[in-house]
Formats: structure tokens, sequence, C-alpha cells
């Protein structure tokens, strides 16, 4: 008999991606609108398997009710598992797999377009051309060139994320809890977390978020930065405290802000909310500034990274079946 998947928080292009991807496998695959909590676990009674992203959550609750139907594997969409209560999923004996890895280049070039964008006004004067005004005021940038741009995390998408940089002309600066050799071939130097603050006309966040990077950009950490300072987060909205760089907006110390992920994007992210008024008053108050972009966490949204997180998932769901050990399988307190 085929095997059932029930995939959580479908969009069109999940589908598309996903159904490409099972094309040579034959998976029954259930393409549901819901996310996964526990009032939508009952739903996935008769899966084998279920698929889910990075706003499901696959808490205990949401375990439990999978675990007491057919289902024994959990496989998701995304690298990050923070929404998943790994103990919980242990003791009920359920196998969980991610994809580590998708398309760091997409997240990167992302990082890169909103330096862009921000510095050289391409927001406004999209907007402001289409009004018929073809005016200069108020789009002055500056070259890049002869900049310092300051990386926090040079894993895989902070050194890609570099070189371009580089290769333009600015000075690069790094700060990361382990060095990494591929940094500093980049043209990276590596400093203190604090040199990193003071020293840079830019700042690019690509560490994780984890108890030690919670709120890293707050107003103690704001106050060492360059009066100016462009500050660009595509890698987890509560790297920064957003009433803290409100503020430091107002005053002018950040001078360009540019956010793909927001700390309360759950429920905002990802859906059109253009008919409704939205409640969420420290979102729509960096929306009024003119110098803050914000995206909803779409960096990683490129037909490569899709291919990739399509294809990975079924090598996990075929992994699973076949009894096969896989280092994108997630343990309590491992990687
Ligand atoms: P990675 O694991 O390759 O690199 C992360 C780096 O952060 C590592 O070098 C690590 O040592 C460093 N780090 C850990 N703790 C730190 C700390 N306290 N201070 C400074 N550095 C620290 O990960 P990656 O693939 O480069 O991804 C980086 C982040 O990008 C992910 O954690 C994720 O949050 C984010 N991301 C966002 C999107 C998106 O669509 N916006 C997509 C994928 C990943």
């Amino acid at each position: 008999m085929r095997k059932k998947i029930v995939v959580y928080s479908t969009k069109p292009y999940d589908r598309t991606f996903l159904s490409q991807a099972n094309e040579s496998r034959g998976y029954e695959l259930i393409y549901l609108e819901d996310s996964l909590k526990p009032e939508t676990a009952s739903l996935a009674a008769e899966a084998d398997a279920v698929c889910v992203f990075v706003h499901d959550h696959a808490d205990a609750g949401a375990l439990e009710i999978l675990a007491e139907g057919k289902t024994r594997l959990l496989t998701l969409r995304c690298a990050g598992y923070n929404n998943v209560d790994l103990a919980a999923a242990a003791a009920l004996g359920l196998d969980v797999r991610r994809v580590p890895s998708y398309s760091p280049y997409a997240v990167a070039e992302f990082a890169l377009a909103l330096i862009f964008t921000l510095n050289r006004k391409v927001h406004r004067a999209y907007n402001r051309v289409r009004e018929g005004n073809f005016a200069l005021d108020g789009l002055l940038g500056f070259d890049l060139h002869g900049c310092t741009v300051g990386i926090i995390g040079t894993g895989k998408i902070g050194c890609l994320t570099a070189p371009p940089l580089k290769a333009m002309g600015c000075k690069i600066l790094g700060y990361d809890v382990y060095q990494n050799p591929a940094f500093i071939e980049a043209g990276g130097a590596y400093k203190s977390l604090d040199e990193v603050l003071s020293e840079s006309d830019i700042i690019s966040l690509h560490c994780p978020l984890t108890p030690e990077t919670h709120y890293l950009i707050n107003a103690d950490s704001l106050v060492k930065m360059k009066t100016g300072v462009m500050i660009i987060n595509t890698s987890r909205g509560a790297l920064i405290d957003a009433t803290a760089v409100i503020a430091a907006l107002k005053s002018g110390k950040v001078g360009y802000l540019g956010l793909d992920v927001y700390e309360q994007e759950e429920g905002v992210f990802y859906q059109n909310l253009s008919e409704e008024i939205i409640q969420d008053d420290v979102l729509q108050r960096l929306l009024t500034f003119p110098n803050v972009v914000v995206t909803s966490h779409q960096a990683f949204f490129t037909t490569t990274a899709l291919k990739n997180i399509a294809e990975t998932t079924m090598h996990n769901i075929e992994d699973h079946f076949a009894g096969r050990p896989s280092s994108n399988q997630l343990v309590v307190g491992g990687g």
C-alpha cells in the first residue's frame, strides 16, 4: 500500500515542488493549508509521516496525537527546529528529520539585496516614479567601496555574504564563537563583538537564535554602534529587540534597517492580511520608517532552495521507511 504523507502549512509552491520530487516515488501526498497544532493533529491520524515547516507547532500535545495514530516520522522542510519538542518526540518513538541546508546562496544573496536596496533607496524610487515623481531629493546613497561591513555569525551564509562586498572594496570584519578559515580566505578579519559593533558601517546578522544571541541587538549594543549604522537581519527575528531599534531609528542612531525576519512574525508572515487591521503596533511602527525595509521571511525563497528542500524531504522519507539512519535525524541534545 502507498505510504501516506500529510503535509501541513502547504502553500502553492510547496505543492508544486513536493509533487515534482514525488513523481518518481509515488507516495500519497495529502496537502493541508492548516498548520500543525494540537487542534489539527488528528487530521493526520491515517498518515505514516507528517511534513511540517517553520510556523508549525510540533509540541508535546500535537506529537502525542500524531503518535496515537500511524505517524512515526516527522519530517521538517526547514533547518531550524525550535518549533519541535524533540524530547517528547523521542519519548513517543517518533523519528524527526530535517533539511539542514538547502541554499545558503539564496539567503546571502538576499542579505546583499537588502543592503543595496536600503543604501540606494530603490524601494522609495520604485514607488516614486510610479507616482510621476522623478525628483532625486531624498534618494541620496553612499559608495559601498571603502565601507566596513561586520558579519556576526561566519558560518555558511555569513561566509557567502562577505566575498561580493570584499570585491566591491569593503573592509570585512567578523565575529563568531568559532573562527571559520573560509571567512579569513574570503578576506574577512575576526574581531571582538564590541569591535565589530563599533567599527562597522553595516552589520549583517547570520548567527542562529540561541539563549546567547537572543536580543543581541538591544539598547546597550546599539549605543556602541556608529551613528547612521545599517543593520540587516536575515537570520531570526529575536536577535533584535525591535522596541530598542525603533528608539534608535527615531534618534538617527540607526540609519537603515533591513529585516527579513521579525520576532512576532508568526501569524503575520506568509499570510495575505491586506484586508485586515494588523494588531502588532511594533511591526506597524517599523513599516512607517522610510529607511526600513521589511520582507516576509523570504530570503530562502528561490527555485534552487525549494527544489533542494523537496528533494531532501523525499530522501528523508525514503530513508525513514528503509530504516536508514541519517545525519538529518534530530535527537535531543544533538545537532
Ligand atoms: P551556520 O550554522 O552555517 O552558521 C551559523 C554561525 O553562527 C556558525 O558559524 C556559529 O558558530 C555562529 N554562532 C553561533 N552562536 C553564535 C554567537 N553566540 N555569536 C556569534 N556567532 C555565533 O548557519 P547558516 O546556514 O549560515 O545559517 C545562519 C542563520 O540563517 C540560521 O541560523 C537561520 O536562523 C538563518 N536562516 C534564515 C533563512 C531565511 O529565509 N531568512 C533561511 C535559512 C537560514
